[in-house]
């Protein structure tokens, strides 16, 4: 191509074609090549953005709604997953709870919710509850902690796993402000393995554990997950193969 062309384009930042990504259609030109130029540009940042979004989300793992299994699990129907997966409660602010014992899927469909919401174009940000205590404690001394609470400040969507295997202890007032400021402005994802009446002993603080849940819970869908969880059932042996 042209040097002043990829010249140009490195000047005005026209990724496409300063990369060379851009094969030019023989069979068009005028408007119609322009146009064609023009939505190859928007693709690659759309691609660009997603693949950025992913990155900052830090999930652990990818997890989709077709692998759920609903007859394994009470707590949630189909057609409930099915509202949870069309995202329209992202939009109205929404907040979930997923409560239930271990390997009930609970992480599974946090994660599921935060796989499909971001091809949707949300920002969102995923940590375990241990993490995110970890960022709140050292925000004043790590840049690196500062710059993960920005994003999340950021996002749309803030899903915090495994709230309550761990006293939350000292950072408990920051964990209450971030979710004060997140209040009516992102949805929250959180699971725990406790009910709403073991929350007081995990904040160390009835008052604060009150609190918490009045922003939480006033515009929320709460699920119950039940079972023995599906890694029990579903456990793999090394002799399996070998019978
Ligand atoms: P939890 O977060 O409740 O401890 P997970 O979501 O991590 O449980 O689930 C444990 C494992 O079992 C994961 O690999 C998950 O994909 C799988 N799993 C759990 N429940 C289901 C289900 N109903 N259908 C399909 N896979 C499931
Ligand atoms: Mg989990």
């Amino acid at each position: 191509m042209n040097p002043e062309i990829i010249s140009l384009a490195k000047q005005f930042h026209f990724g496409v074609i300063s990369q060379n990504k851009y094969i030019v259609p023989q069979n068009l030109t005028g408007e119609a090549f322009i146009l064609d130029l023009f939505r190859a540009e928007a693709k690659s940042r759309e691609d660009r953005a997603a693949a950025n979004r992913l990155r900052q989300a830090k999930f652990p793992a990818y997890k989709n709604f077709e692998d759920f299994d609903t007859d394994s699990q009470k707590g949630v129907t189909a057609k409930e997953l099915e509202i949870l997966a069309k995202l329209e409660w992202l939009e109205s602010l929404y907040n979930l709870i997923l409560i239930g014992p271990p390997g009930t899927g609970k992480t599974h469909i946090a994660l599921a919710i935060g796989n499909k919401a971001v091809c949707q174009g949300c920002k969102i940000a995923f940590t375990t509850m241990d993490n995110l205590v970890h960022i709140l404690k050292t925000q004043e001394i790590s840049v690196k902690s500062q710059n993960r609470l920005r994003w999340f400040k950021k996002c749309e969507l803030l899903i915090v796993d495994e709230f309550g295997y761990l006293p939350v202890s000292r950072a408990e007032a920051n964990f209450f402000s971030l979710i004060s400021e997140l209040y009516e402005k992102a949805s929250i994802v959180i699971t725990s393995n406790k009910g709403f009446e073991g929350w007081a002993e995990i904040v160390g603080d009835s008052i604060l554990a009150t609190a918490l849940l009045d922003r939480l819970t006033h515009r929320c869908q709460i699920l119950n997950l039940t079972g023995d969880g599906w890694r029990v059932a579903n456990r793999k042996q090394i002799f399996d193969n070998h019978q």
